[in-house]
């Protein structure tokens, strides 16, 4: 009787340290898949963010030739030489020019930015350092354009005309700027990850940010696609939904190739591994 009991304990610990061992590989696998997923992303968005750093690195050189070019500082004998006036055409003209240059770069380095954060999205963890990560651009685009107004206002050399003009110029320029830097439709990483664990079979197009979860969707419909699993998609750089298949699952619609039931569960599980990376965030 006593051997009996005593194996039914041995079994019963048996299971328990197999569900253990089980519970432990399945965890190991989830972090090994993401980073694997996160490695992915961070290759596919380096081009984009070493673009966004030299576009934005130009910006500032055009801004400190504007600069320059204002305080008279560059001798450029066309420009200050050969006019009567003490502000030649040509003075003006290149002044602005490179403020329109230091615009263009600007522009071109935040939506490199931008573009980089969609295919390696940063934690949304920390609100205030998502936000900040996303919007780089924005103080970019003030160090792109103040320092040329303070020292404009401050030229006294320069007559009111002139630094009124600078002033004016470089703020609308600052304004441009900013708008066009923020991201309006940033993602987070827990997203994409979520995106990654949640879809089985995907859609999508070789251009774009997005997947599809139905191949019928308006905008891919009839056209050349590529298949994969939600990780496979994000690998391919599209790490979110589109709207309209969002709008189609949000109103009920279970994605191709699953069931109303292996869907639920998979976004009950999907919840859940959240609300674990989540409570095991809050304890790191
Ligand atoms: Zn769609």
């Amino acid at each position: 009787m006593a051997t009996k009991k005593n194996t039914a304990a041995e079994e019963a610990a048996k299971k328990a340290l197999e569900t253990v061992e089980k519970e432990k590989s399945a965890k190991k696998t989830a972090r090994a898949s993401k980073e694997e997923i996160l490695a992915a992303t961070k290759k596919n968005a380096r081009p984009y963010r070493i673009l966004a750093f030299v576009f934005w690195f130009l910006a500032l050189a055009a801004e400190v030739m504007a600069i320059l070019v204002f305080a008279k500082k560059i001798d450029i004998p066309t420009i200050t030489t050969t006019a009567e006036s003490s502000y030649p055409v040509g003075w003006w003209i290149t002044w602005i020019a490179f403020l329109v240059l230091d615009l263009i770069f600007l522009i071109i380095g935040s939506s490199c930015w931008k573009k980089g954060n969609h295919l390696d999205p940063a934690s949304a963890k920390n609100k205030t350092r998502f936000w900040l990560h996303n919007n780089l651009g924005i103080f970019v685009a003030a160090l792109c354009f103040i320092p040329f107004i303070i020292i404009a206002l401050l030229d006294k050399n320069a007559d009111k005309k002139a630094k009124t003009w600078a002033a004016v110029i470089a703020a609308v320029a600052l304004a441009l700027g900013v708008t066009t830097s923020i991201d309006y439709n940033p993602i987070s990483q827990e997203e994409m990850l979520n995106n990654a664990a949640t879809y089985e079979k995907v859609y999508w197009l070789d251009k774009g940010e997005v997947f599809h979860a139905f191949d019928e969707c308006q905008y891919v419909h009839g056209k050349e696609l590529n298949t994969g699993s939600g990780e496979e998609a994000v690998k391919a750089g599209k790490t979110r939904i589109c709207k309209v298949c969002e709008k189609k699952i949000q109103d009920g619609l279970v994605p191709d190739d699953m069931n109303e039931k292996e869907w639920t569960d998979l976004l009950n599980s999907a919840a859940q591994a959240a609300s674990g990376a989540a409570s095991g965030a809050a304890a790191d």
